[in-house]
């Protein structure tokens, strides 16, 4: 198996979201083409990619058949089995591996994997059973969230428990399955950073971003984050040490929760591009999508250079309720870029794009992108 996948081979992806959507215009700028899988038609990534193939993850021969058409896989959405990426890798090289995403598609298996690692988390526990839950509280104390521990994401399959008589009622929201319980963190800051480590442990990153959520969604990213520089060198320290014991090929992020009295705890990782980076696209001289197709190409990764302070706003399928959303004003603001994921149906809470603003500070670039939205209404 070839190793370095040169520009003109097509790169596969597993997976057909926005991620992938720029990813694959990122690798279109570098002349490589793009398959895309899934079980979607007419996807965001489908949209731009030179083809789309429709089938469900669990067809092995379809992934397999998938593989045979590609020089390289990558995902962009981790919930994809281990065995799809098993039988992707008899073909083709998958990256990162799915020893990897094995890990971090877990959240029980992630939390003991940092743990065994000497990385702080949330205080957390694995529950299976109401009365597991009932003891875990315990110790940990409320406020709590539950969390499924598989398929999680945008804050699906997370409820907050308020004091232990609430813990019943959460219980049956989460379907009784397996469940990973962790203490209600106090945090000053929520913050990320995305990183690349290539074929060769080359590691680049774009230093720690701050990002706030609204109803367990993210709503804003700001790049640089405003907390101390040592507080920002810590996390990319952090999250240097997970790929390299991952022994991780391509994009990651790591999440935390930088608490009032100063700890600085994961809160979750991501094996692939992530929101909070998608200010990279125009505020960097390498985004993190052309990082992506670089690391899992093989290429040497590119300069995170940034050019200006950047923020970032989602626009979720809320603002189209009202009919659709005023792109003329919001676009009359310089220094926005508008990017929509070609999503033919809003739904409340659905990411359909995002704005990025650039500015000479970051708390300009939160006005000018948060006007931005404003104008949308
Ligand atoms: P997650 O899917 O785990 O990243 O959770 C989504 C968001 O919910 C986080 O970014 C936080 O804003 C919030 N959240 C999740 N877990 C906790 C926690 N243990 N303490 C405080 N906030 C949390």
């Amino acid at each position: 198996m070839t190793r370095v996948v040169l520009p003109g081979a097509t790169i596969g992806v597993l997976g057909s979201g926005q991620l992938g959507r720029m990813m694959a215009i990122a690798a279109r700028r570098m002349g490589y083409r793009i398959h895309t899988f899934s079980p979607g038609e007419d996807t965001p990534t489908g949209q731009v990619a030179d083809l789309e193939i429709t089938a469900d993850y669990e067809d092995l021969e379809a992934i397999r058949a998938f593989a045979k058409g590609v020089h390289v896989i990558t995902f962009e959405f981790e919930n994809v089995s281990t065995e799809a990426a098993a039988a992707a890798a008899e073909i083709v090289p998958v990256r990162p591996s799915g020893a990897s995403l094995h890990i971090t598609q877990q959240r029980a298996r992630e939390k003991a994997f940092l743990a065994d690692h000497g990385i702080l988390t949330t205080p957390c526990a694995v529950v299976r059973t109401l009365d597991e839950l009932a003891v875990a509280l315990g110790g940990i104390g409320v406020p709590a969230v539950l969390k499924t521990a598989a398929f999680g994401y945008d804050g699906k399959g997370q409820h907050r428990i308020q004091s232990i008589e609430d813990a019943e009622r959460v219980w049956s929201l989460i379907g009784h399955q397996e469940a990973v319980v962790e203490r209600f963190v106090d945090f000053s800051h929520e913050l990320s950073v995305v990183a690349a480590r290539g074929l060769d442990g080359a590691f680049a990153h774009f230093g720690a971003i701050e990002n706030t959520h609204d109803n367990h969604i993210l709503d804003l990213s700001i790049a640089p984050a405003r907390v101390p520089a040592p507080v920002a060198a810590e996390a990319v320290r952090i999250t240097r040490a997970i790929m390299r014991q991952l022994e991780y090929v391509g994009v990651l992020c790591v999440e935390f929760f930088f608490t009032r009295d100063g700890q600085l705890l994961v809160n979750e990782i991501a094996p692939r591009p992530h929101n909070s980076a998608h200010l990279t696209f125009d505020a960097c001289l390498t985004s993190q999508f052309e990082q992506q197709v670089r690391a899992v190409c093989g290429l040497p990764l590119g300069s995170t250079a940034q050019l200006r302070p950047a923020a970032m706003v989602n626009l979720l399928g809320d603002l189209w309720m009202e009919g659709e959303p005023d792109w003329s004003s919001a676009l009359a603001i310089p220094d926005i870029k508008l990017h929509l994921y070609g999503k033919p149906d809003p739904r409340v809470g659905r990411k359909m794009g995002h704005i990025t603003a650039l500015a000479d500070t970051a708390d300009e670039a939160i006005e000018k992108a948060t006007a931005a939205r404003e104008l949308l209404k």
